[in-house]
């Protein structure tokens, strides 16, 4: 018996050992392809040899310097490489340890640019149900999923929540995608005016949503309205890019597919690939250059914030996939998986929707299709198509059933850039066996 405490105190769960590739391997040698990344985070796959040799060298030579008296030269290459890439108009990173911190320190710095500007009373946050930004208070506070918050309430964080971009089920019969998301626009704009415009801080939203829903994307124009509408009354708009950035859509920000540039953005998982645990808030040059010019200190840090070996390892993932061109692999092994998905799955009876974008990819789970009924509010069946999985040699993320008993019931499938075809078949039966 391990002495590890485990979130999930009373489940077995096989020692990982190895990685080799997409695959993850045990202590008995059982290979497991890894179709969802752990959550979303390998996205070059395991024991990539240019990676573990810059890690190598990093840790020669510099492995961690604090940032209260240094920067280090992978931290600023770090920097540079996102900033040359990211939306213009983001200008700046602020590296932390992971996807919750950075949401942190998204809302923090968005706290703080009003307070540099004289506008205490901007403090309300908008976010939108059934969604996931971490597990830190503040983050957690920011995410609508009722069944996470329920024991902590009241929470820290003050948050209203309106609803999240859901077509499958939201989109009401005979209204085109683009009422729909007038009407979401709408939704938030009414938010906005209950709430006083003068006293909304932030509207943080993930361009497609991942834990929550299972690779939800948005209506086309949504993003836009939500920026306009931010703009309109001076409200910062947070992209969450933790699960769905860096590359993992076909592009290396989701943003970019919407057409918005974000006043932050949020960024994880897919940054350091799982090689060393690193995130970062991108910051927009307004909001760096309020405080700059204002009392010109973040309030806000940790001692492992722009580790030089996690900045080190990031760089490298990044620039092997720009390298190896592994974005145009994500959209064209995306649409393989889509298709194999839409092939196997579309007459399922317990198969209600397909989508996603890039190797982002969810399959939404009904008791029955046509009334699109929630196919496990008890999760009892989840952690069993994840067993079955597993026993299969496959690791996908059931997830949901919890978040308001009628939706977000899914599989979260998001694999390697670096898979073969034959491995998307290889997903696809398994999972087929599975469910
Ligand atoms: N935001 C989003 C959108 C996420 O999906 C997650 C993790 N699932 C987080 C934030 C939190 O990231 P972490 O688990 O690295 O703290």
């Amino acid at each position: 018996m391990s002495h590890v405490f485990h979130r999930h105190l009373e489940q077995h769960y096989p020692t990982a050992v190895g990685g080799e590739g997409p695959y993850l391997i045990d202590a008995e040698g059982r290979r497991y392809l890894d179709a969802c990344g752990g959550a979303a985070v390998s996205c070059l796959g395991h024991s990539d040899a240019e990676v573990i040799e810059a890690i190598r060298e990093q840790v020669g030579r510099l492995a961690y310097a604090h940032t209260s008296f240094f920067t280090s030269e992978p931290m600023e290459a770090l920097a540079d490489f996102l900033i040359e890439r990211a939306p213009s108009g983001l200008s700046s990173v602020y590296f932390v340890s992971g996807g919750s911190e950075a949401v942190e320190a998204a809302l923090k710095m968005a706290r703080q640019y009003f307070l540099e500007r004289g506008e205490p009373q901007r403090k309300h946050l908008i976010a939108r149900r059934q969604s996931y930004h971490g597990n830190t208070l503040g983050a957690l506070a920011t995410g609508g999923n009722t069944w996470r918050r329920r024991q902590f309430e009241p929470m820290l964080v003050e948050v209203s929540h309106v609803s999240p971009c859901y077509a499958y089920r939201d989109q009401a019969p005979g209204e085109t995608p683009e009422a729909y998301g007038e009407r979401l626009a709408a939704e938030l704009e009414a938010e906005i005016e209950r709430l006083g415009p003068e006293t909304v801080m932030a509207f943080v939203a993930e361009p497609v949503v991942g834990a929550t829903l299972g690779a939800v994307p948005a209506v086309p124009g949504y993003f836009k309205r939500v920026r306009e509408i931010c703009d309109r009354h001076g409200i910062l708009l947070i992209l969450d890019e933790v699960m769905c950035g860096m590359g993992r859509t076909g592009s290396l920000f989701a943003a970019e597919q919407e057409g918005v540039v974000p006043d932050l953005t949020t960024i994880a998982k897919g940054l350091g690939g799982g090689y060393q645990p690193i995130g970062a808030t991108l910051v927009s040059e307004r909001i760096r250059s309020a405080i700059a010019e204002g009392s010109g200190f973040f309030q806000h840090g940790h001692t492992y914030i722009g580790h030089a070996t996690a900045c080190a390892a990031a760089l490298a993932v990044q620039r092997a996939i720009e390298q190896r061109d592994l974005l145009s692999r994500v959209r064209q092994l995306g649409e393989g998986l889509q298709q194999r998905l839409v092939d196997r799955f579309a007459d399922h009876p317990h198969v209600g929707d397909i989508r996603g974008r890039g190797l982002f990819r969810g399959l939404e789970l009904v008791a029955e299709r046509d009334g699109k009924t929630p196919f496990d509010p008890s999760r009892k069946l989840h952690a069993e198509i994840k067993r079955t999985a597993m026993d299969e040699g496959l690791m996908c993320y059931p997830m949901g059933g919890t978040i308001d008993g009628r939706s977000g019931d899914h599989i979260l499938l998001a694999p390697p850039f670096i898979l073969e075809p034959y491995q998307l078949d290889e997903i696809v039966d398994k999972l087929d066996i599975s469910l």
